[in-house]
């Protein structure tokens, strides 16, 4: 085996440790979080009402938005979507997506600080990977993360509606083709990438509960990490829209 698919024992070893084990090598030391610690969409809005309320930014936008897409209360639903705030290379889950480029060999923003927390063996599985296409998503070993696997998806540059819906139904997609039931993702395309947050948050809400209606059996969590304070205002305004509570 040569230095380059080193990775591959790695992986297969990290697969095959249980949790206790593997918390021994996370890079982040005891600094993980557990699922049970991020609660659902209906208990954080219990206890953040507050803020989720009093999000700032155009109420004709929300308004307009609000008459075209009316979704019915799904309290099953409801439990498994989730928003964090914070970084998502510490969340202790089945798999957490990167926001990555096209040639998967690590960049800036989310994917840069992915890689660091993962450790090198995750480059080098990556490099065996032959790229990805934007809208595409290809799965890897989660190496020194807390997430047992990394899900990496491809955004647009710029406002292309379609190529981002694509990337949080392929990532979904190969979620489920293994067997992956605690995901976490975060704002793909709305850094470097220039998406726009609003018309980000406004397309991926419902097509992340589209996908959950389809296979709501398959998925116990869907988490949504925020690391900016835009979005944080902007998940908490679309959240009651589309995942409504009552
Ligand atoms: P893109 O190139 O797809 O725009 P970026 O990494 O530039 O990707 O940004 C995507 C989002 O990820 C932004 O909201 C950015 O603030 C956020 N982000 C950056 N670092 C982290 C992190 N460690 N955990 C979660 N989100 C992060």
């Amino acid at each position: 085996m040569s230095s380059n698919n080193h990775f591959q024992k790695v992986k297969f070893e990290k697969l095959s440790q249980n949790r206790k084990e593997r918390r021994r090598d996370y890079s982040c030391g005891d600094k993980f979080i557990q699922l049970k610690k991020i609660p659902s969409w209906p208990a954080f809005y219990k206890e953040n009402s507050y803020s989720v309320s009093t999000a700032a930014h155009p109420q004709s936008l929300v308004d307009k938005f609000k008459d075209e897409c009316r979704y019915q209360v799904d309290a099953e639903i409801n439990e498994k979507v989730s928003v964090f705030y914070g970084d998502i290379t510490k969340l202790e889950i089945d798999a957490i997506v990167n926001a990555a480029n096209n040639s998967l060999l690590g960049g800036g923003g989310v994917d840069g600080a992915i890689h660091r927390a993962a450790g090198p063996f995750l480059l080098n599985e990556c490099q065996t990977l032959n790229g990805c296409d934007t809208g595409d998503a290809k799965i890897t070993g989660g190496y020194d993360l807390p997430a047992r696997y990394v899900i990496h998806t491809v955004g647009p540059i710029g406002e292309k509606p379609s190529m981002l819906e694509q990337c949080y139904r392929r990532s979904m997609q190969v979620a489920l083709e293994n067997n992956i039931k605690t995901i976490a993702f975060p704002c793909i395309s709305t850094g470097v990438y220039g998406y726009p947050n609003e018309k980000a948050v406004q397309l991926v809400l419902p097509v992340v509960r589209t996908m959950l209606e389809a296979h709501k059996d398959k998925f116990e969590r869907v988490i949504f990490c925020l690391f900016l304070d835009i979005d944080k205002k902007l998940y908490n305004r679309y959240l009651p829209i589309i995942y409504p509570l009552n």
